[in-house]
């Protein structure tokens, strides 16, 4: 069974830091809409279906 299909309960937050700017912010680890740095508009992680793909530096997960 593909396990993709399946809601993962690792859901979490996680503080992501902005490679551009040095902005940290907090981001949903399953995110389903791309989500952007508040400060510089660069891109802080994407959606893949799943877990969401981190594209700045996780500082922190909650
Ligand atoms: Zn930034």
């Amino acid at each position: 069974m593909p396990r993709d299909l399946i809601a993962s309960p690792k859901s979490r937050f996680l503080e992501v830091k902005c490679t551009g700017c040095g902005n940290q912010q907090t981001v949903y680890s399953h995110s389903a809409r791309v989500v952007k740095c508040r400060v510089c508009g660069a891109e802080l992680a994407k959606p893949t279906g799943g877990e969401a793909e981190i594209l700045g530096e996780t500082v922190a997960v909650h």
